[in-house]
């Protein structure tokens, strides 16, 4: 099976240039930094798009199947308008996202709303926006959007989000298919939640789970497609149901670093592919639609930050830390998840390692580092750092700690750079706050 791009750390058009710098989309690093300050987030719109390829030629030999990224990954206006430009639908999970999706153009019957406490606001906004599917997570849900779908006079379009009882490997804040956990109903209750939606204004397509994020080992989508199927068949004939859509969330791994070996998409693809025939055949049922909701695999690798070298700190006989100026407000996976990475200097890519050093952010916190014992050559103040990888959930969990501005982000493809979220100013952070008269006398 080829290689696809989730399988490399750097963006497809990473090199070096004549400067002797690092270049990605034409954009020379350094001089990405000197324009738009740092830290910034850098998205390669050529390693966007390939991977938005390598997904659909992956499961072009069946047709039925709907690509749905996870906007939770990383939710932009710009980023969204190219994945939907690739044919994409969107998985959204808050308000938030929704409205980014709708704002961007997106044609809403291609979103599917998820999530395992969906406010009343946000629910009503899915029905308002004509959001194709809400995949409902709970009993209370069933009963909530019941009632706002009759208020609204409309039918809900909707899944079951299920808990398949799968254990991947993968850490345990972001295994999210296992019996004991936070998300959907367990299988004991899914016909309990048929028999409630038979009665109400809700319209049932088909079932969805998610196992979990950053798998390695695609096993896991065997199992899922045959649990997925297999209870597709069962409802289909206890409740002469015509569901035909089976939605099995995302989840592919990425590569952080060296000894990360994340799948092919293409092997992937393969194996949920044959497993679906396979169980297809087993329990006697038409082919349904599968939508597949990768969210990390699709922007991961097309992102990098950039830093600048500051502080250093030599511990005598111990670690030694070189400061950035930024840290776990703009990628909070090191200290949430013990996250690795890799990196380079950008200035100077091709100098030999000289030492093994700690990348530590500038935030107040112990925990705020980076990259745990990484060799580059020695560092200055003044080089700019570029951590590999950065394209998801590092902007979409970036906080304001310590009041610290979140980054710009630039979209670079064929040596062209252009904002596409623009750097925090000190007014964005103090834009909500809101002094009371009786206080403002005293100051
Ligand atoms: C988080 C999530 C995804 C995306 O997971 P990735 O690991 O980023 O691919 C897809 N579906 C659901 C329901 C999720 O919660």
């Amino acid at each position: 099976m080829p290689d696809s791009i989730n399988q490399f750390i750097r963006p497809v058009t990473c090199c070096v240039n004549d400067n002797g710098n690092l270049e990605i989309g034409g954009c020379d690093l350094v001089e990405l930094a000197k324009q738009y300050g740092t830290p910034l987030y850098v998205i390669d719109e050529q390693t966007l798009r390939g991977v938005c390829c390598d997904y659909k030629r992956a499961f072009v030999s069946y047709p039925k199947v709907n690509m749905m990224y996870a906007s939770k990954a990383l939710c932009t206006m710009a980023t969204t308008a190219i994945i939907s430009s690739e044919g994409f639908g969107f998985d959204v999970v808050s308000a938030g996202e929704m409205y980014t999706v709708y704002k961007t153009g997106v044609d809403m019957s291609k979103v599917l709303f998820n999530g395992n406490n969906k406010s009343v606001d946000e629910l009503l906004l899915a029905l308002d926006l004509g959001v194709g599917r809400i995949s409902v997570d709970n009993f209370l849900e069933l009963s909530l959007l019941n009632e706002l779908a009759k208020s609204r006079n409309k039918t809900a379009d909707i899944l079951l989000r299920i808990t398949p009882g799968i254990e991947c490997h993968t850490h345990e804040y972001i295994q999210t298919g296992h019996l004991d956990s936070k998300f959907g109903f367990d299988l004991t209750q899914i016909d309990e939640a048929v028999e409630f939606i038979l009665e109400s204004n809700l319209k049932l397509h088909g079932l969805h789970a998610h196992i979990g994020s950053q798998i390695f080992e695609t096993k896991v989508y065997e199992d899922e497609v045959d649990i997925l199927v297999k209870e597709l068949a069962r409802l289909q004939k206890k409740y002469s149901l015509k569901l035909d859509e089976i939605n099995i969330g995302g989840g592919i791994g990425v590569k952080y670093t060296e000894a990360d070996m994340p799948p092919s998409v293409y092997t992937a693809a393969d194996l949920i592919l044959k497993s679906l025939q396979t169980s297809i055949a087993k329990y006697g049922i038409e082919e349904p639609s599968v939508f597949l909701e990768p969210g990390r695999s699709i922007i991961s690798t097309s992102g990098v930050t950039l830093y600048t070298i500051g502080s250093s700190k030599q511990v005598p006989n111990g670690k030694k830390y070189v400061a950035v100026d930024g840290g776990m407000s703009d990628n909070a996976r090191p200290s949430m998840y013990r996250a690795e990475y890799t990196a380079v200097v950008a200035n100077k890519p091709e100098e030999k390692s000289s030492q093994s050093v700690t990348i530590a952010g500038r935030f107040c916190e112990s925990g705020d580092i980076l990259i745990q014992n990484i060799n580059l050559p020695e560092p200055e103040e003044g080089d700019i750092l570029c951590v590999f990888n950065t394209g998801a959930y590092n902007y979409s969990m970036a906080s304001n700690y310590n009041r610290v501005e979140k980054p710009a982000m630039v979209l670079v493809n064929n040596s062209q750079s252009d904002i596409i979220v623009c750097r925090e100013t000190l007014d964005d952070l103090i834009g909500h706050d809101v002094i009371p008269d009786r206080l403002r006398t005293d100051v």
